[in-house]
């Protein structure tokens, strides 16, 4: 983003709009999107107890996760394919819908939609590793994660000073419980997931 831009996130999060992301934006950013969320929290917090038994086993080459298919109510492309539908987790399909739907209300046409980077889709399901780990999965293989605008929201760019994922479209993830990793992990913009904050 560029540094107008940063003003402006910070002012929209609440706290002191100098342009410099520090601890401070990052704590009130995280607190912004954590006070939308819905109270209970709708999912548990990745890697407890609970996550298992509410989302069940990852899928691998033998076993795929309950889903359910969601019809998007706009267009969006896997590079040049049309995409119209997805599949998710059972547990967190009609909640993706919604913030689709959310996505819709705020950016209310393709032009707009464009502009904002969601309209480039880059997954949902994957039943890997994480990358860079060696035995923890990536919340892919549950289906309760999705990758939006990857190309300029890489896993190792810093978000919000190198990465462009609007703080709009993850308020609208946070109003469905979702975990936007930009605001959450400082980079991997391009990731939101079904799972609580940690604290
Ligand atoms: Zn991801």
């Amino acid at each position: 983003m560029k540094r107008s831009e940063i003003v402006r996130l910070q002012e929209r999060v609440g706290t002191l709009g100098d342009g410099f992301w520090g601890p401070m934006s990052i704590a009130a950013c995280q607190q912004h999107l954590k006070n939308l969320m819905p109270s209970p929290h709708p999912f548990p917090v990745e890697g407890s107890p609970e996550f298992i038994d509410f989302f069940g086993p990852h899928g691998d080459k033998h076993y795929s996760p309950p889903r359910k298919k969601i019809i998007l109510p706009f267009t969006i492309y896997y590079g040049d394919k049309p995409v119209k539908s997805l599949w998710a987790h059972e547990k967190c399909a009609d909640s993706l819908l919604r913030v689709f739907q959310r996505l819709a209300e705020m950016y209310p046409d393709q032009a707009s939609r464009k502009s904002a980077g969601i309209l480039v889709y880059n997954g949902l399901y994957n039943p890997r590793l994480k990358r860079n780990s060696w035995n923890s999965w990536s919340m892919h293989a549950w289906m309760n994660a999705i990758d939006i605008n990857a190309g300029r929201n890489g896993n190792k760019t810093a978000w919000p000073v190198n990465a462009s994922m609007p703080i709009e479209v993850m308020e609208c993830f946070a109003k469905e419980g979702w975990l936007s990793a930009g605001a959450f992990w400082g980079r991997d913009a391009m990731h939101f997931q079904a799972t609580a904050p940690v604290s």
